[in-house]
């Protein structure tokens, strides 16, 4: 490698790029406010997908309403419970790796008037902006992809490229959209 022209502060990470994977419908079966650990079943591909967007230098991250918390019908416990057994079956089935995940708890109809309303229920692209800062990622160079025009309208208010997933298998969804690392 040839040494850049433009010398660059050492102690600045470099900026990584992500793809940020909405979660049911797109990585796990949706049965609607899924959350059950017998429920987690994986879309076809979705193992597959997450190893090669990481084996392309994308970290993969899960951006995710989960407003069932705020219906009261599961608890943060049974989501990260849930989201665990999720991302075990992923990195056992294929390698793959999930960095982090966001949810956003709230939902409007709730009885809770502190969980009706806020600022991160996707369309509002506060989680993948939350997501990118903390791990110093290039939105940029980011990809969004959900089953939900509200995730990719979430995705185009953060600045990633954003694709709608209309089923089928999740990795070949995502194979036209990996391009080699650049610098
Ligand atoms: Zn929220």
């Amino acid at each position: 490698m040839s040494s850049p022209i433009v010398s660059k502060d050492p102690h600045e990470p470099a900026l990584k790029r992500a793809v940020f994977f909405d979660r049911d419908g797109v990585l796990n079966v949706d049965d609607g406010y899924t959350h059950r650990i017998e429920d987690c079943i994986l879309i076809d591909g979705a193992a597959n997908a997450v190893e090669m967007v990481n084996s392309h230098g994308y970290l993969a991250f899960v951006v995710t309403n989960q407003g069932g918390i705020a219906l009261g019908l599961y608890t943060e416990d049974d989501l990260h419970a849930f989201n665990q057994t999720l991302f075990q079956k992923i990195h056992q089935a294929s390698g793959g790796v999930i960095t982090d995940a966001a949810f956003c708890p709230h939902h409007p109809k709730s009885e809770n008037p502190l969980m009706q309303h806020c600022d991160c229920r996707k369309p509002s692209p506060k989680m993948i902006l939350d997501l990118a800062q903390k791990h110093n990622i290039d939105l940029a160079q980011s990809i969004m992809i959900g089953d939900r025009d509200t995730d990719v309208e979430a995705g185009q208010s953060a600045g990633c490229r954003s694709v709608l997933f209309n089923g089928g298998r999740l990795d070949d969804a995502l194979k036209p959209l990996m391009s080699e690392q650049e610098g």
